[in-house]
């Protein structure tokens, strides 16, 4: 190879420009990780882009855009010659990741001119603030050190450095701690999310990539630069182990790589082995989080990258805490008492902890990520192509072989926006060329095939198969180890879409398979007025949000119908107008086929209108709030947020139409105080941010219903419902009780635990609420609330609109006593006086990641009044 004894070449002496870079305290005004001090994102990016012009050994390349539109960087360190060969030593990665068929001779020359890589994602975690500042200082030594032993290490390792994963957070963050700092209330938490929409939920993102952050990091292991070695800085709660670095506990994620885990523990353990070193106590590792879910970057061992978490105890954002040693606890997995053990074994003994000493373990365990890559960098290479030879074999010679994905859908948008998430996460996709049976299953020329051979072979396996929980024991014939969090993410049945898993190799079904490059788009360009949207595709009500907003006339079909060509289901959208170029614009936004030009008269019609939506967040940290925002905000949906303490000053009857109620405890939503109602506790947000709607704010709600009002509502925020009601109007009392128990606590204390899985249930069908849904269909489900119905009186009803089938089911996931469930509802229809009142036992658009129950909300909001 003619190229390394180019690179030979370039060895050059070590320039002396390095004096000339700034010191963090020069810059700052004082030394990050200082008492009571934050720099924001503005100014650390421009640190960065200040040593990125005094030094050659630092480089800034932009990535993205956070999504209230700050620029995302890496900043790359290391070597001169490494920096300034950055796009030959991409291509060896490219190479080592993604090519299986190098000769040893191949192999071996690529491990020889490449590096390792070491991607660093800083502070995801907003109020996590120590690892964003703490890049400064490392960065710093980085490239002025004299230590001979690290500049050896920055010859073989790139340092591929996201100063901060959530720019848009931290300022928010810093911006909040500096308005509360050296007040009675420094250290008040942020109102709402640190985060245009989803806040701490960001890292539970990396399947999905809904997010435009979240896009900008994925790519930069999925497609860009493919590093061998990731990590993930966060901080976690201040009174248990000071550090956590990996391994994880179980239970693990079963499709990645058994090697894989091994390396996690190697750089784990030298971390554990170098901050212990230096005498930095309360390192910890095999505990408390698990890695079955490797959520955030860590999706990334499911596509070959050596991907860890570290975890710091926290101080509030840069104030000490001081720790009473008897407030020192263990908790969670691994640990059992707070004391010294094999994988804890020099506990911190309390005292004050500050911002200082999370960095000082920051800077530590960055340094030993480093040196563990150099000083293993050809085995970390080696492992990484091995890796990919291995998954491309085993997706040859171990069953699964291919998933594939029938063009043929019912909501055609699920189906190209599907398509579109694999091709950004890297997976090869290729569509089938003929008709072909396999399996006994007839595959349909044009349908879309995944085939498990190729180097991501177990990404592709972990988000197209359904989940089954691994059930792991703390002992032999001992308790077993609960999930963490959520157990089911199965891509196709999240999105109501058919997939078929095929178990059988066919080398003639492999011979019709043809790349899919660019976007698979099977929508025409040109469509004519009237336009028919089906029902059963989300994009329909996107198309029919637009046209709506954008003053064309929309409807809905009273009946079944059959137009141009095709069958229409109820509730299938009817565009009238006279604007064909609008209407092809709606067509590539809705990503829906629709009937186009379809005869209208004669078809009975229901037109429909905007509804005026208020959605209701709180103040504390409301993730499912924000995510529902987004969701809105990309079906074009309008609405307005209102928080609860604005409720008393709200005329909801003239204001809304409809009344929006995501997931939220009720005490917080009546009283701004979390817990329970009777149990409430003061939490860490300004006085003026506790504060709920109150009786009276609530009365007013409840009259919003009463006079013809709709209120959508989900999760805990359904027990606002629950129970005994009251009603003043004038001088006129009523109290009632909602014809529906929340009978979850009930069947909890009977041993119900579903965390988060893919749950069976039975859709009423012909109602509008169902309008374009099967018969049957997964939610997603935590266990709680359940409902049941009962007669009702005077002016209520009620209907069941879902409702769990007697046995089977799980469909994805995790369920210990799930028959409790059984034949109980999931989702309720309530009539009080005019007004409506659905009820969802789960998140319809749970983490915008479940589109298969898009419709029973958006179904909600076109609601005809009662009769
Ligand atoms: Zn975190």
């Amino acid at each position: 190879m003619s190229i390394l004894l180019v690179v030979c070449g370039l060895l050059a002496p070590k320039a002396s420009a390095q004096s000339s870079v700034v010191t963090p305290e020069k810059y700052f005004g004082f030394i990050p990780g200082s008492d009571y001090m934050l720099f924001n994102y503005e100014e650390l990016i421009n640190y960065f882009m200040e040593i990125d012009k005094a030094s050659p050994m630092l480089k800034m390349i932009e990535i993205g855009q956070s999504p209230m539109g700050k620029k995302m960087y890496i900043a790359f360190i290391s070597s001169e010659k490494n920096i300034k060969n950055l796009d030959r030593l991409r291509e060896i990665n490219k190479v080592l990741a993604l090519e299986p068929d190098l000769t040893a001779k191949e192999q071996a020359d690529y491990i020889k001119e490449g590096r390792v890589f070491v991607l660093a994602t800083l502070s995801m975690h907003s109020t996590e603030v120590a690892p964003s500042q703490s890049a400064p200082l490392i960065a710093h030594e980085l490239i002025t050190t004299d230590d001979p032993l690290v500049k050896r290490y920055l010859e073989d390792v790139v340092y591929m450095i996201v100063p901060n994963h959530n720019p848009d957070g931290m300022d928010l963050v810093v911006e909040n701690y500096k308005k509360y700092k050296g007040t009675q209330y420094e250290g008040a938490s942020l109102p709402g999310v640190y985060h245009k929409y989803v806040g701490h939920d960001n890292n539970r993102d990396f399947v999905s990539l809904t997010q435009e952050d979240t896009r900008a990091i994925s790519r930069i292991y999925s497609l860009d630069w493919f590093p061998q070695v990731a990590v993930e800085k966060h901080q976690m709660g201040s009174t248990g182990i000071r550090y956590f670095v990996p391994p994880s506990h179980d239970p693990i994620a079963e499709n990645v790589d058994a090697e894989l885990w091994a390396w996690m523990g190697v750089f784990g353990t030298n971390m554990l082995r170098d901050l212990t070193n230096e005498g930095l106590a309360g390192v910890g590792q095999k505990q408390i989080f698990d890695d079955y879910w490797p959520g955030g970057t860590s999706t990334s061992s499911w596509k070959n990258v050596i991907s860890m978490l570290t975890e710091a105890a926290s101080v509030k954002e840069a104030t000490p805490l001081y720790i009473e040693p008897g407030e020192l606890q263990a908790s969670g997995k691994g640990l059992a008492e707070y004391e010294k053990s094999v994988s804890f074994p020099l506990p911190w003994k309390g005292g004050w902890w500050r911002l200082g000493d999370i960095v000082k373990l920051e800077i530590g365990s960055t340094f030993s990520i480093i040196k563990t890559a150099s000083l293993l960098k050809n085995d970390i290479l080696k492992f990484r192509n091995d890796l990919c030879r291995r998954e491309v074999e085993k997706g040859k010679t171990e069953p699964p072989y291919y998933y594939v994905v029938p063009a043929e859908q019912a909501d055609q948008s699920e189906l190209i926006s599907l398509a579109a998430l694999m091709t950004e996460h890297g997976v090869n996709s290729f569509r089938l060329s003929g008709n072909y049976t396999l399996d006994g299953i007839n595959l349909k020329e044009g349908d879309i095939v995944y085939p498990l051979a190729q180097p991501f072979r177990a990404f592709i396996k972990e988000v197209m198969e359904k989940q089954e929980f691994p059930v792991r024991h703390y002992s032999t014939g001992g308790a077993m180890i609960r999930p963490y969090d959520i157990t089911s993410w199965s891509l196709p049945l999240h999105r109501g879409l058919l997939s078929h898993e095929i178990k059988t190799r066919d080398l003639d079904f492999e011979k019709l398979l043809q790349p899919l490059t660019g976007t698979y788009n099977p929508l025409a360009s040109e469509y004519k007025l009237p336009a028919v949207f089906p029902a059963t595709s989300n994009g329909s009500f996107k198309a029919a949000f637009i046209a709506l907003q954008k003053g064309l006339r929309v409807s809905r079909l009273s009946k079944e119908t059959k137009a141009d060509g095709k069958v229409y289901g109820r509730g299938s959208f009817v565009i009238q107008g006279g604007d064909e170029a609008l209407l092809n614009s709606i067509v590539k936004e809705s990503l829906t086929t629709p009937g186009s030009a379809v005869q209208v008269s004669g078809i009975p019609l229901t037109d429909v209108t905007m509804p005026r939506v208020a959605l209701v967040e709180t103040y504390f940290s409301d993730m499912d709030g924000g995510w529902t925002r987004y969701l809105f905000d990309t079906y074009k949906l309008p609405y307005t947020v209102i928080h609860p303490d604005e409720f008393e000053k709200t005329d909801f009857t003239k204001e809304y139409d409809v009344i929006i109620f995501p997931s939220s405890g009720k005490a917080v939503l009546m009283n701004g105080k979390p817990g329970t109602e009777g149990s409430a506790y003061m939490s860490n947000y300004h006085p003026d941010y506790q504060k709920g709607m109150g009786k009276k704010g609530f009365e007013k709600l409840l009259l919003f219903i009463n006079n013809g009002g709709r209120v959508i509502s989900w999760g805990q925020s359904t027990d606002l419902f629950a129970g005994m009601l009251e009603i003043t109007d004038g001088e006129k009392k009523e109290e009632f009780v909602l014809p529906f128990t929340n009978i979850a606590e009930q069947a909890q204390k009977e041993g119900l635990l579903i965390p988060g899985s893919w749950v069976r249930m039975t859709v009423k069908q012909d109602h509008p609420l169902t309008y374009g849904m099967p018969a049957e269909t997964g939610i997603f489900y935590r266990g709680q609330p359940l409902f049941a119905t009962s007669v009702p009186r005077f002016d209520m009803d009620r209907r069941v609109i879902g409702v769990f089938p007697d046995d089977d089911l799980i469909i994805s996931g995790f369920g210990e006593n799930e028959e409790k469930i059984a034949d109980k509802a999931a989702m309720l229809w309530l009539r009080k006086g005019k007004g409506q009142i659905v009820l969802y036992g789960f998140n319809p658009q749970f983490r915008a990641s479940t589109p298969a129950t898009y419709k029973l909300l958006f179904n909600a909001l076109f609601l005809p009044p009662v009769e």
